[in-house]
């Protein structure tokens, strides 16, 4: 039951600092009227490579984390608040490191797939609307699906397997727009093979996966990131969940957690290393 099995927190939180609607001020008295223990702050993230404005760069970084960190002690009676980022993996670009972010320090890293490299070498953007992602696929993918999903796929365990980071960040947001505007079938066996074989690469890195409920906020899906059937390939191998809400505003940070409060693996935050200091 919430509340008795679970200590109510949120780690993927965004802000005024990246592309959230509230502060992050806004979003810690929300936390603290919802009865939440901890809140983190994961502003989007795209280091050494800055491949958009609205996310953190060098600057802008360190002053996020001190507006962070000063927040934290502000509130230090009240609630817990810890400073991380959302870090996007595009390769040859972007890389969701410890080393990268060495400047801020962050207390934990979220990493994250948004961009798909193409064999053209343009990165098409997994999440932005349905018609700008058929739109990648038909000219950087041939307008093979099964040949973008497959490298949004190989490309998360790039990540996993390659980089020191904490929280794998919704690893199968391929499935965004497939409940509104369905392109793929998720039965198919070459869509569970690339589940199984993630999975694996995921289980075998040791990283904490997220259930991230953004989806279900934004409307997009009545269903959390990753869905039920590779939470179930996650959960047989071992691999432990961190439940996350992906908020844009301060009122979504607890969106649809009683949904899934009571079914998974969850890492207690208290047992979460990063943060054990
Ligand atoms: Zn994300
Ligand atoms: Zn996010």
């Amino acid at each position: 039951m919430y509340g008795k099995k679970m200590i109510k927190a949120n780690f993927h939180t965004h802000t005024t600092w990246c592309d959230g609607k509230d502060t992050p001020e806004a979003v810690i008295q929300s936390a603290i009227k919802k009865g939440f223990s901890a809140i983190g702050f994961s502003s989007h993230a795209m280091l050494p490579e800055n491949l958009l404005d609205w996310v953190l760069v060098p600057g802008k970084a360190e002053a996020y984390a001190d507006e962070i960190r000063f927040l934290a002690k502000k509130y230090s009676d009240k609630i817990k608040v810890y400073c991380g980022v959302e870090a996007d993996y595009v390769p040859g670009g972007a890389t969701p490191d410890r080393s990268t972010y060495i400047s801020i320090k962050p207390d934990y890293i979220i990493g994250s797939v948004h961009f798909v490299k193409a064999p053209d070498g343009s990165s098409v953007a997994v999440d932005l609307s349905p018609e700008d992602l058929l739109k990648g696929i038909e000219e950087h993918f041939s307008g093979s699906v099964e040949a973008y999903i497959r490298s949004y796929f190989a490309q998360e365990r790039e990540m996993v397997t390659n980089f020191d980071f904490d929280i794998v960040g919704h690893p199968d947001l391929v499935r965004k727009f497939n409940l509104k505007s369905p392109y793929f079938d998720e039965n198919s066996p070459w869509y569970i093979e690339e589940l199984v074989k993630t999975a694996d690469a995921i289980a075998e890195s040791g990283k904490i996966v997220e259930v991230n409920t953004g989806a279900i906020s934004r409307g997009w899906l009545d269903d959390a990131y990753p869905s039920l059937a590779f939470r179930d390939l996650l959960r047989e191998r071992g691999v432990k969940f961190i439940l996350n809400s992906d908020a844009h505003t301060a009122d979504a940070i607890d969106c649809a957690f009683d949904r899934f409060n009571s079914s998974e693996e969850w890492i207690n935050f208290h047992n979460f290393a990063p943060l054990k200091h």
